[in-house]
């Protein structure tokens, strides 16, 4: 019997990856396209149609053998495919299935890309073994998803999992991205952290390694914090139970079985895992402790991963 493959893309604001999956999971090949903005990002879907239709000739496979395309876009999206403005790519409102369907021919489902790439970890990453999770993505913004019975969980406009946008400090005085004030996002991200970082160093007299430091950046707080510099460890506590704080919301909501922590934050390893899942437990009720506080694996491949789940399903 011939192998069933199918596409998983992932559409970023500067390139599309792209990868060729068997249904099993493995990756059988993967590749980049800038991602064309112009006229409102009216080419995208068309350069990948044309891209996928390429990968079909040169490889010759088999069209019958292909199940279908699943993406990931920068934005929320409905459960029928249709995304509620995609700001990064300058889309508005359409039916991206739909219309990728009519450029390959090909069955094809829609996905956030936060919510897919916990998908993708849930399947093959740091979350496989587990049908009910959340991720939660430490990047240059706060991305979230939340996996229920093995699906992402879309909300009715699309929004669910939208984690980074929880507040957690209600005196917090500086505005978020969205417009809010004192999302999880302020603080955890990658900007957020170095923001607070210098915050601290301006508020306080302590002496601290990261006074040094000529470009401050997540990763020197927590090098320095395991050095035991003070100042650098008061930061990640606070992170840390930021996080903590914003994760025993979800979970007093849908008790999952664990939490995946994603983006380039989390190189910092199980010494945040260990520090969310302390405050975590102190936040909680006593049903909702001991849940498996795990590291992402399949990095900048989480999205496309989780796209080919997407077509491929439960
Ligand atoms: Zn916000």
């Amino acid at each position: 019997m011939m192998e069933r493959l199918c596409f998983g893309i992932d559409i970023g604001g500067t390139s599309v990856k792209l990868g060729l999956f068997t249904d099993k999971g493995d990756l059988l090949d993967k590749w980049e396209i800038p991602t064309n903005k112009e006229e409102n990002g009216s080419h995208i879907l068309e350069d990948v149609a044309a891209s996928v239709n390429k990968k079909i000739v040169d490889g010759k496979l088999n069209r019958d053998n292909i199940i279908g395309i699943g993406i990931g876009v920068p934005g929320p999206v409905t459960e029928d495919g249709t995304v509620i403005h995609c700001v990064n790519l300058g889309w508005g409102v359409f039916n991206v299935a739909e219309e990728t369907r009519r450029l390959t021919g090909f069955e094809t489902k829609v996905g956030n890309d936060a919510n897919v790439a916990a998908l993708g970890e849930m399947w093959q990453g740091g979350g496989r073994g587990y049908k009910n999770l959340i991720m939660v993505t430490l990047g240059t913004g706060v991305g979230g998803g939340v996996i229920l019975n093995g699906e992402i969980l879309t909300g009715s406009n699309g929004a669910a999992g939208e984690i980074g946008h929880i507040t957690v400090n209600f005196e917090e005085e500086d505005s978020c991205n969205c417009g809010r004030k004192g999302c999880l996002e302020q603080f955890a991200s990658a900007t957020g952290i170095v923001k607070e970082a210098k915050r601290m160093l301006e508020k306080s007299k302590e002496p601290s390694k990261l006074r040094e430091v000529s470009h401050l950046s997540a990763k020197a707080i927590f090098d320095y914090a395991k050095e035991g510099d003070d100042l650098s460890n008061k930061l990640v506590e606070q992170l840390c139970r930021y996080l903590a704080i914003a994760m025993s919301h979800i979970a007093h909501v849908v008790d999952p079985q664990a939490f995946v922590i994603g983006g380039g934050v989390s190189k910092a390893g199980t010494m945040l895992t260990e520090k969310i899942k302390k405050y975590y437990d102190n936040n909680v009720l006593f049903a909702l402790k001991n849940k498996d506080f795990k590291l992402a694996e399949l990095g900048n491949d989480a999205g496309i991963y989780g796209s080919a789940k997407l077509i491929i399903g439960k």
